[in-house]
């Protein structure tokens, strides 16, 4: 194994075209990838591995929501690492309990009880399941341009019917209806509705903010009918909004509620967290090998303890009112619709993205799109503000550049 063509191999700097190479020869397939090899990332900078350097925009989807290599968080999972990676759910362990304590600290209401495991999609599957248990239900209404996932059951309350089609048939027992229509769900919901399962502010779909008044009306639905409230806030929480969680935005509180993504630090964590009043689940009922390994754990901690010590929701909320009100004053006829909350921002186009997200690769800033005709902005929250006026700069430019270009 360790001959001395292996290691003379691995010591070469390895650069962007090898890279490409080994990953499109043995991929899945299953991913749109941009031609960049990141090797390295600090803040809201990340590294090519030819040393060019870029403003991340992408965060991971979402993930890196301290940026990256925050130094909490680093040592965290080094300190950890030296001392104990796994420890199944089968006993107990100090780093989980002690980021159980943390973590339901800081969520508003009376949600309580928690299921760890490893991502999103398996958050919504915790979620479903313990909605099905709960109530005795067996159907769950999602809503259009929903996204919750790529697993079978997240895939069912997921609305694309590109991702969903090929896979029929799917769980059986979900229904979708038009986001931000109070009407249209209290229609479909019936004594065989086990959960309505929402984002407050739709990512994938487009970054759409719901109203307080739906998502009120939700909640009186869910108590006058006995179905219980799914948030899915995988991609809005732990501070991207401007707020820890983007349900405090509208005066309410779930049921049941999803994280994901920015919770492990960028380690793989999830968790479904429910109101105490539910109860708990019988042994067996769920599980996951991976889930509250203390590894992730530690991380997770960490992610909490930054959050709050450098009060990040309350940076996110700044920064992103400046942000959007710099994209608001673009001048630009192709911009149709700038809207988001704190730091999850998107602007939609009169065209589609795809070469306005490659002109600002060229020009050193990633950014996500949310659909085929809407930019997603999703910085880390500790992005320099020097840093944000430079991504603002250059959208500015490449935006009312391509105006003036369909203009001629
Ligand atoms: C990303 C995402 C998911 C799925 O999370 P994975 O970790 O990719 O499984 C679910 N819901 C929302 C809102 C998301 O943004």
């Amino acid at each position: 194994m360790h001959d001395s063509q292996y290691v003379a191999h691995h010591t070469q700097p390895v650069r962007t075209g090898d890279i490409i190479t080994a990953e499109n020869t043995y991929t899945s397939g299953a991913y749109q990838k941009r031609p960049i090899a990141l090797v390295r990332g600090q803040g809201a900078r990340v590294w090519d591995a030819d040393g060019r350097q870029y403003i991340d925009c992408m965060s991971g989807h979402g993930v890196a929501n301290l940026g990256h290599c925050h130094p909490a968080v680093t040592a965290a999972i080094q300190d950890q690492a030296a001392k104990l990676v796994t420890c199944s759910e089968a006993l107990y362990n100090d780093q989980r309990a002690a980021l159980l304590v943390e973590l339901t600290a800081h969520i508003p209401g009376d949600l309580k009880q928690v299921f760890l495991c490893n991502s999103g999609a398996e958050a919504i599957e915790g979620a479903i399941k313990a909605a099905r248990f709960f109530t005795g239900r067996a159907e769950v209404v999602a809503t259009m341009r929903g996204f919750h996932g790529r697993t079978l059951g997240a895939l069912s309350a997921t609305w694309n019917e590109e991702y969903r089609k090929p896979f029929a048939p799917l769980v059986p027992g979900f229904n979708h209806v038009p986001f931000n229509d109070l009407e249209a769900m209290a229609e479909v919901i019936t004594d065989h509705t086990a959960a309505l399962l929402v984002e407050i502010v739709q990512g994938e779909g487009g970054v759409r903010p719901g109203d307080v008044d739906y998502f009120q009306g939700l909640r009186r639905l869910c108590d006058e009918r006995g179905a219980l409230l799914i948030v899915d806030e995988v991609q809005t929480g732990l501070g991207r909004t401007g707020r820890w969680f983007a349900y405090e935005h509208v005066g309410m509180a779930p049921d049941v509620l999803c994280l994901g993504k920015a919770l492990g630090g960028g380690l793989p964590m999830g968790a479904v967290v429910w109101r105490e009043s539910l109860g708990t689940l019988p042994i067996g009922a769920h599980g996951s090998t991976f889930g509250g390994n203390p590894l992730a754990c530690a991380a997770s901690q960490a992610v909490l303890r930054t959050l709050a010590d450098e009060d990040l929701p309350a940076r996110a909320a700044r920064l992103g009112e400046r942000f959007m009100a710099g994209l608001r004053a673009i001048q630009s006829p192709l911009v149709r619709e700038v809207r988001g909350w704190g730091l999850m921002v998107g602007v939609e186009v009169r065209q589609r993205v795809t070469p306005i997200l490659k002109e600002l690769m060229d020009r050193g800033i990633l950014v996500l799109p949310a659909g085929p005709t809407v930019l997603r902005f999703l910085p880390p929250l500790v992005i320099e503000e020097a840093e944000l006026e430079a991504v603002l700069k250059v959208v500015r430019e490449v935006l009312e550049k391509r105006n003036q270009r369909s203009v001629e």
